[in-house]
């Protein structure tokens, strides 16, 4: 059922819009973090990793984000941050079309994934090129010049949401492998990765997932692509046999060839803890609950504050579990929002942005924040100097 308020440890007197960006703590994570910084760590020392499993939990944690994106049990390898695992899927990718040369994304898509395709190409020097038109415009840049299509389904700023089996037929069609960032996916929106048919995928465990700060990433393979996949980090945890200390690499025959170096069993055992949440969720159930929310919220928000702009999608299928809009003075108003006890967060230039999250929100809150919003647009609350000064982190 949800929510399932009970479960988070969120602050009295906060409404938590943010869980889009980094998920709320889970009382559980908490108490088995202690346990495995106290028992593990502090007791069974470098035998906790035979004795407290900590050798198997990348693959159990992978299992529980699979069922999650849709994807079979063995197909998720978890590591390192997603920009990494962007650069792995991509290298990947790449490798399986030596003949063309484009690398296709779009101008919404996140910085980061842009940035390690344009080093990667710096890397490889020979002569890729990467292509960034407008979302709305991506199916008609796909032609057989493309190796890869990258795409992050849902939009971080707009939460605009791409349609991912019809773009990832279009690429196939063509000839290109697909590589989806599930980034603001993954427990935000049912994916359903077997059933697209898209060679890999990626994404992050910190935002809606609740994993906690610098939470693991995923990376998912499809299983027949497995011996094809060559992978560019290529570290002794993704070895068959890590510990034959053999000179020479050898990948593992799964997924976990995409492994790299030891894992960081703090955050796994965070994110393990976290993905109890989870367990009894049916994703579809929980889309529904975000839709009834976002909805809510945008008819709220309209009404009370008509200097807003909606930037995201109005219809609830084109858009993830985000909603933002745009307003000259978003910043501002984003920080005395904020200090206010509403908190979502600022994107350049001008975007305020919301996430929804059923687990720990209910339409109680989304009415309380819609009210809190209007009083500090309406009354010009953000006008005081105090809510002028830019932080690092927006
Ligand atoms: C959040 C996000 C990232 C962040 O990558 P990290 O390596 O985890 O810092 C990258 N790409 C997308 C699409 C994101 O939404």
């Amino acid at each position: 059922m949800l929510p399932k308020k009970d479960q988070f440890l969120l602050p009295e007197g906060v409404i938590y819009l943010d869980g889009n960006s980094l998920g709320p703590l889970p009382k559980g994570a908490s108490a088995r973090a202690q346990k495995v910084i106290e028992e593990e760590w502090g007791i069974a020392l470098i035998r906790a990793w035979n004795t407290a499993g900590w050798m198997d939990l990348p693959r159990k944690v992978g299992d529980r984000v699979a069922r999650l994106i849709g994807a079979p049990q063995g197909s998720v390898a978890m590591g390192d941050t997603l920009s990494i695992k962007v650069f792995q899927a991509l290298a990947a990718a790449l490798k399986m079309r030596p003949d063309r040369k484009v690398i296709l994304s779009d101008n919404g898509n996140f910085p980061s994934d842009l940035y390690i395709a344009e080093g990667l190409i710096g890397t490889i020097d020979k002569h890729h090129e990467l292509r960034t038109p407008a979302p709305e415009n991506v199916l008609d840049h796909i032609n057989e010049d493309v190796a890869v299509v990258m795409l992050t389904q849902v939009d971080y700023r707009t939460g605009r949401m791409h349609d991912m089996a019809k773009v990832t037929k279009a690429a196939q069609d063509a000839g290109a492998i697909m590589l989806w960032d599930l980034a603001h996916s993954a427990g935000a929106v049912p994916v359903d990765m077997a059933a697209s048919q898209a060679e890999f995928a990626v994404g992050c465990t910190y935002k809606y997932l609740n994993g906690g700060p610098g939470a693991p990433a995923f990376i998912y393979i499809r299983p027949d692509l497995v011996e094809e996949t060559r992978p560019a980090l290529s570290g002794w945890l993704g070895h068959d046999a890590p510990f034959d200390f053999d000179l020479n690499y050898r990948p593992a025959m799964s997924t976990e060839r995409m492994r790299v170096g030891t894992p960081p069993i703090l955050q796994l055992a965070t994110l393990d803890a976290a993905l109890d949440s989870w367990d009894d969720v049916d994703m579809n159930a929980l889309r529904a609950a975000s839709v009834a929310l976002s909805e809510q919220f945008i008819k709220d928000v309209s009404a009370a504050c008509p200097t807003l702009d909606l930037i995201s999608p109005r219809d609830s299928a084109e858009r993830g579990s985000q909603v933002s809009f745009a307003f000259e003075h978003g910043y501002a108003a984003m920080q005395a929002l904020i200090d206010h006890g509403v908190i979502g967060d600022f994107r350049a230039p001008n975007v305020m942005r919301f996430g929804f999250t059923p687990l720990y929100l209910d339409a109680g809150d989304i009415s309380r924040a819609a009210q809190i919003m209007a009083k500090i647009v309406n009354e010009e609350i953000w006008r005081d100097p105090k809510y002028q000064h830019k932080s690092r982190v927006t």
